[in-house]
């Protein structure tokens, strides 16, 4: 089936982009790589829209360090999450998550941007910014917003972001000496959405872990953090399945991803330990 478009536009810079989403009337959308939006306009599932097309405006590119924190740009595409030298130093995380997502021409397209404003429950890097204590950067009829990822996702495909507002970067802190950042899942297919998976960051302030694909949105799973951070191995895994209430699919059951899940935070305690698991 072809998309139903309403029409287009080219912004050439970020105050043009928001002019456009204001003059929407609550029709426009926000288009980055179009990986995610294209699909469910073939499907129906978005119509009518006027789409506001942001990738050549250039204060949404590249990856910065700023002092003790790192800056990425919305349109940073995962390709480039996986390639840039300063996340790869910094936020290994988010290039490990790009070997997990998808396939090479989704990854050539799709922006870190559009990920985060898409919350997906099933994808790799809303729950690595969380797990990485990132801030969320966007821009908007109110103003400048840094919204703090703990409080960006809120449901499926939900997020705290406004009407007309644009996300235009994030930013995390850079990893402390000796910090460990590993993320674990499993999918039926290499690129496939994974049943069930997790991020852990060990700092020195503690443990952070974050699942993916089950429940509604990134959360910290703060009742194994606290196992863990005691050194509590078993008291981690049990306090994470007995927190978690994913749903059941055709793809798998509650329990089985209930069950992954902790034998996934076993690998990653183990890979954060430097052993095989
Ligand atoms: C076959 C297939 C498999 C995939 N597998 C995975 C996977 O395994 N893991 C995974 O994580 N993802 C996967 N994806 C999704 C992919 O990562 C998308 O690229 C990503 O989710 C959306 O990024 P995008 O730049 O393409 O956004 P778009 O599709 O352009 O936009 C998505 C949504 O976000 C909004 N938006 C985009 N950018 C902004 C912005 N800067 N500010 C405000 N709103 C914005 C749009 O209006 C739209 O509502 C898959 C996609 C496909 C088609």
């Amino acid at each position: 089936m072809k998309a139903s478009v309403g029409g287009y536009a080219r912004a050439v810079d970020l105050r043009h982009a928001l002019d456009l989403l204001a003059q929407g009337d609550g029709m426009a959308r926000v288009l980055a790589g179009g990986q995610s939006l294209v699909a469910a306009m073939n499907m129906r599932l978005s119509t009518g829209d006027l789409l506001v097309d942001i990738n050549h405006i250039a204060a949404l590119k590249g990856v910065a360090r700023e002092g003790d924190r790192l800056r990425i740009g919305a349109l940073t595409r995962h390709a480039e999450v996986a390639s840039d030298a300063l996340i790869a130093q910094h936020a290994p995380l988010l290039r490990k998550a790009t070997d997990l997502i998808a396939h090479a021409a989704i990854r050539n397209r799709g922006t870190i941007g559009g990920a985060l404003a898409h919350a997906d429950p099933a994808a790799e890097f809303p729950a690595c910014v969380l797990a990485l204590d990132a801030t969320i950067h966007v821009n908007g009829p109110d103003g400048v917003r840094d919204i703090p990822a703990a409080d960006f996702f809120t449901g499926v495909f939900e997020t705290t972001l406004r009407e007309g507002e644009i996300l235009t970067a994030l930013s995390l802190p850079v990893a402390e000496e000796g910090e460990r950042q590993v993320i674990h899942e499993l999918a039926r297919r290499s690129g496939d959405y994974a049943l069930a998976g997790l991020c852990v960051v060990r700092r020195k302030a503690g443990h952070r872990i974050v699942c993916i694909s089950v429940g509604t949105h990134p959360e910290l799973a703060t009742a194994a953090m606290d196992k863990l951070d005691g050194g509590d191995v078993a008291g981690a895994v049990a306090a994470l399945r007995d927190a978690l209430d994913p749903p059941s699919d055709t793809q798998a059951s509650a329990a089985y991803r209930r069950h992954l899940a902790g034998v996934l935070l076993e690998r990653a305690i183990a890979d954060l330990n430097g052993e095989s698991a």
